[in-house]
């Protein structure tokens, strides 16, 4: 039996600390926050309920996963419900949109809506599903830094697909050729801020992204999606794995090039394994400083961050579902003022999300928590006091012209998160969401490794690391660093 310290009790921190200790290892988990979970936080104000971070749940079967492979039943610890509808789309000219969770019924609504030709709509779904298939069994369930995954079997499959992936356009063009009306460009365009890039430069590979929602669905744990990191962490304690909470870890301790400890201001302890969840960043800058850095991967542009207004509402608004978009005028200038520019649009999209359409508890009776997202830059030094203050009222203006009503006169209740405050408390740098931009095809691809013979005895998880953003890819990430750790790499 081997000790394993982990830096990080992110989703994919908790993720391997489980996969550790079901190995048989001794497993502590130093997390600087008083609870768990990193990015899926929870905030309660005047009665209502709000998760601060994720609000989209797919592929919950991953999470399902380490229940099952603990020998236990996944419902004893979660439970869920597939959203029936999956978002409402509003544009500014009265256009609106539902999508639901059966794919062709959602192809006959978006053709009518959208006056498109519902077996392309479908024949594009099954596409992302065929491009989803190709590329799952290399990119999410091994490293793609060992040259075996390279001259696998699988790795042979997908090279003989390449061409269907759309490496070489972007997502924008491929959607561009694809369909007619420039609104179903934009929907579908959209998916590229699933990981926080701009659809204008990320490679096409990435329209697998709504193969996710349409064809797999959308879900939403009882409780909130704070649930999710509770209830893994439910299951980490009953195997016998030790929280650290409030204890931020100041260096991983190393000596000559093998990682071997964990120092905190409570003290310094022997660990035979390190893995760090925190973002790359400051793993190396704050944590590992004298160590040979990956200086290009550490300077690549940032995928996107937020603004988050959290508003207690107290009436209930009849046409929005449980996810919402009230879509820019002008997506294009939008991408550029956040990733060229590094400020927030004037006419942003702007994503709100109603946990209690699905969970009454959520709010008072008669009310709704509003999360409401809108992309930013990560945080390069603006002034976020001010943008944060212009945004809240263009949003509200946008969503008062959109839904024809005064939303001011409803909001009884109010919170905010900008790129400074996410990176405060998840030490996310820049407080991207997503880690490292997937801006071209080596970025989106080619992450940071989940091991470096450079730190040997240590592992790399979570949403800045291979695979990726994301609490799917973030699960994904804890797997392919047991395996390495299985496979004694
Ligand atoms: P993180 O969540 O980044 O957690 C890292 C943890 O490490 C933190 O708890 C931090 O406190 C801790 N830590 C860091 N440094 C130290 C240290 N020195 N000592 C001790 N502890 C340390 N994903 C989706 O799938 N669906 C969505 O709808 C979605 N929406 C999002 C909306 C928002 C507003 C945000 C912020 C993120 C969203 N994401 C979404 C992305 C998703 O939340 C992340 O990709 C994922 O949760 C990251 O998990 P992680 O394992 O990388 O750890």
């Amino acid at each position: 039996m081997s000790t394993v310290g982990i830096v990080g009790s992110g989703i994919g921190g908790i993720a391997f600390a489980i996969r550790m200790q079901l190995m048989g290892h001794a497993v502590t988990v130093f997390e600087a926050n008083e609870e768990a979970g990193g990015k899926l936080g929870q905030l309660q104000l005047a009665g209502y309920r709000f998760d601060t971070g994720p609000s989209l749940f797919t592929m919950p079967q991953l999470v399902d996963e380490l229940f099952e492979l603990a020998g236990k039943n996944p419902r004893d610890y979660l439970n869920y419900q597939r959203l029936p509808e999956i978002c409402s789309y509003f544009w500014e000219d009265q256009t609106r949109l539902k999508t639901v969770e059966d794919a062709s019924e959602t192809a006959k609504l978006m053709a009518e809506a959208l006056q498109e030709d519902a077996t392309n709509i479908s024949q594009y779904l099954k596409d992302a599903g065929t491009k989803y298939n190709i590329i799952s069994d290399l990119f999410l369930d091994d490293s793609l830094h060992k040259l075996s995954t390279w001259t696998s079997k699988k790795a042979m499959l997908g090279y003989a697909n390449l061409h269907q992936l759309g490496l070489f356009q972007t997502m924008h063009q491929a959607h561009k050729k694809r369909f007619k009306n420039p609104k179903t460009v934009q929907l579908f365009d959209r998916y590229a801020t699933y990981n926080g890039s701009d659809p204008y430069q990320t490679p096409a590979t990435l329209s697998i992204i709504p193969h996710l929602e349409y064809n797999l669905g959308a879900y939403f744990p009882k409780g909130g999606m704070i649930e999710i990191p509770r209830s893994l962490v439910r299951l980490a304690k009953d195997l016998g794995v030790q929280f650290h909470l409030n204890e931020a870890v100041e260096k991983i301790r190393t000596t000559g090039n093998i990682a071997n400890g964990i120092v905190t201001k409570k003290g310094s302890y022997d660990f035979d394994f390190v893995a760090s969840n925190a973002d790359i960043r400051p793993s190396y800058k704050k944590l590992l400083p004298e160590t040979l850095r990956p200086g290009k991967l550490l300077n690549q542009p940032k995928s996107s961050s937020g603004v988050i207004f959290y508003w207690g509402v107290n009436r209930i608004f009849e046409e929005l579902g449980v996810h919402n978009i009230f879509f820019s005028k002008d997506y294009q200038a939008e991408f550029e003022a956040i990733f060229k520019q590094a400020t927030l649009f004037e006419d942003p999209t702007v994503y709100v999300h109603i946990s209690s359409k699905v969970a009454p508890e959520d709010a008072p009776a008669g009310g709704e928590n509003w999360f409401v997202l809108i992309n930013a830059p990560a945080d390069s030094g603006q002034d976020w006091d001010a943008l944060v203050q212009r945004c809240r009222q263009q949003v509200i203006d946008k969503i008062n012209r959109t839904l024809g009503i005064n939303l001011e006169d409803y909001l009884v209740a109010e919170d905010y998160l900008d790129p400074r405050r996410i990176e405060s408390r998840t030490s996310s740098a820049g407080g991207a969401l997503y880690g490292n931009a997937s801006n071209n095809k080596f970025a989106a691809f080619l992450r940071h490794p989940n091991y470096r013979s450079a730190i040997k005895n240590m592992y790399w998880i979570g949403g800045s690391v291979h695979p990726g953003g994301g609490i799917p890819l973030c699960l994904s990430s804890a797997k392919i660093a047991a395996k390495l750790f299985q496979e004694n790499v």
